[in-house]
């Protein structure tokens, strides 16, 4: 289960906008796009003044990796995800941020039970959740309509789930197609959601066009 180690608010500068990847520090004054808002590097500060025009090819790239920094996957895992997309009836963009939506990882940031994904991530990996009854500990599990995921009772007394989570969960409403019981520490999916649902500043077409090539 590799995952991306590096430093992640570079990822935000690189891709020019907040990808919200850090929780809490992304809504304060400490966050580097706020400094240092332009790509990270030597030429980094040059490179907003650069009036080179950008190609298809590095429109459909750019897309392709902001999507997959906001969701925490990487590429083989990504590209495995566009072809199960590609295979299901439908939009093929759509279908593919559905499935990234659908991850357990994602369903807990957006229930409210974790501030971040990469701490949704952590946190399911350390086995603090349950889904239809059953401890998981796999980030990338793919939910669906239906199922019910819940912090474990164990876990319950944790300080973080006791008074961290209980605060932030207060400010997050969940999106329409997941429902949640904030006193029982539980949400449930009730649809897939639709594109207009989905608030993440992502391009699915350019992704497609660029798995396409
Ligand atoms: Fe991105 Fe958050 Fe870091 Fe700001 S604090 S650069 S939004 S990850």
């Amino acid at each position: 289960m590799a995952k991306y180690l590096g430093p992640v608010c570079k990822l935000c500068r690189r891709e020019g906008e907040k990808l919200f990847l850090k929780g809490e520090k992304c809504f304060t004054s400490k966050c580097p796009m706020e400094r240092h808002p332009y790509p990270p590097g030597e030429h980094g500060r040059m490179a907003r003044f650069s009036r080179r025009r950008e190609s298809d090819y590095a429109k459909q790239l750019r897309a392709k990796q902001r999507a997959r920094r906001i969701y925490g996957v990487l590429e083989r895992q990504f590209r495995r995800y566009y072809e199960v997309a590609l295979q299901r009836r439908g939009m093929t963009g759509l279908n593919l941020l559905q499935i990234l939506e659908s991850r357990l990882d994602n369903v807990v940031y957006r229930l409210g039970f974790a501030r971040s994904r990469a701490e949704a991530r952590l946190l399911v990996t350390h086995g603090h959740f349950t889904v239809n009854g059953r401890r998981v500990d796999v980030p990338s599990m793919l939910l669906r309509p239906g199922d019910v995921v819940a912090v474990r009772p164990e876990s319950r007394r944790r300080s973080f789930f006791k008074q961290v989570l209980p605060e932030w969960a207060e400010k997050q409403a969940p999106p329409a197609w997941l429902s949640r019981d904030l006193e029982a520490l539980s949400g449930r999916v009730e649809r897939m959601p639709e594109r207009g649902e989905i608030d993440s500043n992502i391009n699915e077409q350019l992704i497609v066009e660029y798995y396409s090539r």
